[in-house]
């Protein structure tokens, strides 16, 4: 249950939780759908758990994190477009771990160069994560030079859509976390 006397922006509990990040297109929302999917269909039933749309709780080999789809680093610099910033802003910077996410079809471009910037700032800890790589063939960007000089570390490839290596991030994600010393707990046994 959430501790409504203490209202941080984004309502969390005190698990692990990770931020997926980057421009708009870059599979994000699809990412997080994949992610969360079962564990949303287990806790929908359950009152108290309404959170922010973009939040929700996951499970990977037993273990509990919550996932937030940040999506608004990107936007307008209009009044609206400021506030959905600002909350993108807090998750990067409240987040134990950035997803930092860049499409693999179209290679790195200026606005990840400038979105990673920013994350950096905010948060150093991150992974950088490509996504539509969804046959061998889409491989071959992983070499790429530009991909290293977003000083994030090395590429670690998925398909968001089709779901292949989403474990293995999932599995760097985990390893990340425990090595931050933010092991998620287990979930309590039915
Ligand atoms: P967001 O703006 O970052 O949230 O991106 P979305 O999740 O909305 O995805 C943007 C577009 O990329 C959509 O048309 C998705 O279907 C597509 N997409 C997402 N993941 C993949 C993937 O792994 N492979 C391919 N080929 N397309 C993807
Ligand atoms: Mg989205």
């Amino acid at each position: 249950m959430t501790d409504q006397t203490h209202q941080p922006r984004i309502e969390r509990s005190d698990l692990p939780m990770i931020a997926l990040v980057g421009r708009a297109n870059v599979g994000k929302s699809t990412l997080w759908n994949r992610i969360v999917e079962e564990r949303r269909a287990l806790i929908s039933a359950e009152p108290h758990t309404t959170r922010d749309r973009n939040i929700a709780q996951a499970l990977w080999r037993g273990c509990m994190f919550e996932v937030v789809d940040t999506g608004g680093l990107d936007t307008e610099e209009d009044e609206m477009g400021r506030g959905i910033r600002r909350q993108a802003e807090r998750a990067v910077k409240d987040a134990d771990l950035v997803v930092f996410m860049v499409d693999g079809r179209t290679g790195v471009v200026e606005e990840d160069r400038r979105i990673a910037k920013q994350v950096r700032k905010l948060n150093p800890n991150v992974i950088l994560v490509v996504n539509k790589i969804d046959k061998p063939r889409d491989e071959e960007i992983l070499h790429e030079r530009a991909l290293y000089s977003l000083g994030l570390g090395a590429p670690v490839p998925v398909s968001a859509s089709t779901g292949k290596r989403v474990g293995d991030m999932l599995d760097a994600v985990y390893n990340l976390l425990e090595a931050l010393d933010r092991r998620p707990p287990e979930a309590e046994p039915k």
